[in-house]
């Protein structure tokens, strides 16, 4: 006999930066229905970006009650619920009646930078780096919440008499889906606030004392994967377990099922981020690469190694935008593949610095090796090389951080529909690249653990099983070849840096 439905659907909330998503997924991870509701941005200031957390809320909840509408489930028939959202953007609100009292400040947001140089300079940088794996930055949450409590006519007095609550989109989500009832937000989102001692797994009296957050404002921290509420009934009709919560990138590690140490996933999109899975150590970074922490489930916290590249498909955007040589981001690949190779030329697109393992914030864009006979096809191919290139520099400062050979890389994301730079990014790594068969890995990486907790699957390899290849890129280029254009790109990323010092 089959399941009947009500044991085998899951609802995933997916709340990213630009839209708020709900899919729901069967028993065998397929969707059976999507639907989306863009979020808007609000830009008070340069620098600044915000949300409004009511529309968080509303765009969410209006596209979960949809999804379950056209894949004709009720709440009866969802087994659970899983929450996945940007992380480190940052919601306070009233305990009493639920209201924000700020709007959402977005993890891209700046304005903490001043704050952030001050807490380096006071010399925290140590204390903070060992207990969160994080580098000091304006990107977490911590140093948002002071603002908000800097800015906020009362809020440093209310907050310390608990009238506040803190919480990452997660954290909020559950409030609203239990009606104010469960303040709660998972240990990878808490993993994200440079508040949270990653190796303790809990809150840190010192580094709340450090960055100025009054304890009484933080939400307990839940497993990754387990029952952390249950929906208020009057929200989708009966009580749904919230069963699995994680930040985007987390989830998105689980759904590629890199669940063993080594094993790395790559999402290329605008940006590329990288998290390569350590077990349960937690990893120490001589790169400046973050040491976060993975999930927790079944009683164990798994950790996982972090890096970015700042400009990956927007070298693409800015050959279409900035240049006109394409018109859409799919034609490049046509283009970059009428030439055989770049004929020398070599892009560092540094359109905004150099992160790891560079860290040059002067780092500005550089085309070198141009010729008389280099085109159009030669500066799309170079484009795109670079996206590999950038991605293999921190895979190398990955595997030395970890101790950890690489095994494959699984990659999501828009730009890994292109099949010439999946196969020069196999050529460089020197290790196969896979492209996952289903694409929405961050969001069936919160319907796994949300489903996995409560029994649509009972076990990992059911997971596993799950996960397909769409297709498998091998590396095909010659090691020497490989070390020459690897060289000849770091002689390019050293003309690109500090150009832009005053
Ligand atoms: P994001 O979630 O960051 O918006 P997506 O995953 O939607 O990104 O991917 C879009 C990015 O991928 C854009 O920057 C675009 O330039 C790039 N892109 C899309 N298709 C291709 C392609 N075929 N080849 C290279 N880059 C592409």
């Amino acid at each position: 006999m089959p399941k009947p439905v009500a044991q085998s659907v899951v609802l995933a909330l997916d709340q990213g930066t630009t839209s708020s998503r709900a899919l729901v997924f069967d028993a065998d991870g397929h969707v059976l229905s999507v639907a989306q509701r863009e979020l808007p941005q609000i830009y008070p200031h340069p620098g600044w970006v915000e949300q409004d957390p009511e529309v968080i809320w509303a765009t969410q909840l209006a596209t979960a009650r949809e999804a379950m509408a056209s894949a004709g489930v009720a709440a009866i028939d969802v087994a659970a619920i899983g929450i996945t959202n940007q992380r480190e953007t940052t919601v306070v609100w009233e305990r009493a009646t639920g209201r924000p009292i700020a709007n959402a400040i977005v993890w891209q947001d700046r304005r903490t930078a001043g704050l952030c140089e001050r807490l380096q300079a006071e010399g925290h940088a140590d204390a903070i780096q060992q207990r969160t794996g994080l580098v000091i930055d304006a990107y977490f949450s911590g140093t948002k919440v002071r603002w908000i409590l800097d800015h906020v006519d009362g809020a440093q007095a209310r907050a310390e008499r608990g009238e506040l609550a803190f919480g990452t989109v997660d954290a909020w989500l559950v409030w609203k889906l239990t009606g104010g009832r469960v303040h709660v937000t998972d240990a990878s989102n808490a993993s994200r606030t440079m508040l949270f001692d990653i190796r303790q797994r809990a809150w840190s009296d010192a580094l709340c004392e450090i960055v100025g957050v009054p304890r009484a404002l933080l939400p307990t921290v839940v497993p990754s994967g387990g029952i952390a509420a249950e929906c208020d009934p009057a929200i989708f009709g009966a009580a749904i377990p919230i069963a699995g919560i994680a930040g985007d990138q987390q989830a998105a590690l689980f759904g590629q099922r890199c669940t063993v140490p080594g094993r790395v996933k790559n999402t290329y999109g605008t940006g590329c981020f990288m998290l390569m899975h350590t077990g349960d150590r937690v990893p120490t970074s001589r790169h400046r690469l973050l040491g976060t922490l993975a999930w927790q489930r079944d009683g164990r916290t798994e950790y996982a190694l972090e890096g970015s590249v700042f400009v990956a498909g927007a070298a693409i955007q800015w050959l279409r935008d900035g240049l006109g040589l394409i018109a859409t981001a799919p034609e490049v690949e046509a283009l970059a593949r009428s030439v055989p190779d770049t004929d020398g030329v070599y892009f560092v697109p540094a359109f905004t610095g150099l992160g790891a393992p560079h860290w040059d914030p002067h780092a500005r864009g550089t085309i070198c090796g141009i010729s008389r006979g280099t085109t159009r096809a030669h500066l799309a191919r170079a484009a795109l090389e670079a996206i590999a290139f950038q991605t293999a520099d921190i895979l190398d400062c990955m595997r030395a951080d970890a101790g950890i050979p690489l095994s494959d890389l699984r990659v999501d994301g828009g730009a890994t529909r292109n099949d010439l730079l999946m196969q020069f990014q196999a050529d460089l790594l020197g290790v196969p690249v896979t492209r996952a068969k289903k694409p929405e890995s961050t969001a069936l990486g919160a319907a796994f653990l949300a489903g996995r907790a409560v029994g649509v699957w009972t076990d990992d390899a059911q997971l596993d099983a799950l996960w397909q290849a769409e297709r498998t890129f091998e590396p095909e280029m010659a090691r020497d070849r490989v070390e020459a254009i690897t060289a000849k790109w770091h002689r390019a990323v050293e003309r690109a840096k500090g150009w832009g010092e005053a």
